[in-house]
């Protein structure tokens, strides 16, 4: 059995419908694509190795929007495009860069962007840097899910509320920790979703 043409057939009928049942056969097919994850929930050594593995390249990065982005087109051509419509627009009022795009065309991360896309390493990890331990593993693997269920691609029409607790799901899977972005109730919503009992159920694990 090829596991990863089975892995893109799961993601395409996912990204066309995201329902509970197409989620759960994509992370199925997850596990044998990364055996590793046979072993979830994964220590923190595991989970970045896991990204290794998937071949994201991870930048620590003081962005601010966000304690992490996942990015999968050339970066540097977005940002680029962005600039070049906004200056095309001569006296028109441009729009309003999002938090995001600013921090993106932000000349630190900016360049980082651009060498990465030079050496052909489109698939990005962005963490915010000086992050707890804990909250930096859970970050990665929030990031990394969002990669794996493809909802960094161009044809993810999902709503961002829905990708977000997809990917919340998923990394509560590969970490076994709670969400330090959600409250304690979230948290435990999140586990019996998940299905770990006694593990990591509300506050920091
Ligand atoms: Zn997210």
């Amino acid at each position: 059995m090829n596991v990863n043409a089975v892995y893109l057939m799961m993601r395409d009928r996912y990204l066309r419908d995201p329902s509970w049942e197409n989620l759960l056969a994509l992370l199925g097919s997850l596990l044998y694509k990364f055996p590793v994850l046979f072993k979830a929930p994964l220590p923190p050594e595991e989970v970045e190795g896991l990204v290794k593995n998937c071949g994201f390249e991870v930048l620590e990065v003081s962005i601010k929007a966000c304690h992490g982005l996942a990015l999968t087109i050339n970066p540097a051509r977005i940002v680029r495009r962005k600039l070049i419509e906004n200056l095309k627009k001569g006296d028109l009022p441009a729009p309003e860069p999002d938090l995001i795009d600013k921090d993106l065309a932000r000349d630190e991360i900016f360049w980082k962007l651009t060498e990465c896309a030079k050496r052909e390493k489109t698939g990005l990890i962005l963490i915010k840097e000086g992050l707890g331990p804990e909250v930096k593993t859970y970050a990665l693997a929030h990031e990394l899910s969002h990669h794996l269920l493809g909802h960094t691609l161009a044809e993810c029409e999902m709503e961002s509320w829905l990708s977000e607790l997809h990917a919340d799901v998923a990394a509560h899977w590969i970490t076994g920790r709670p969400s330090p972005f959600l409250s304690e109730e979230e948290n435990r919503l999140l586990a019996k979703l998940v299905g770990y009992k006694k593990r990591a159920v509300g506050g920091h694990a």
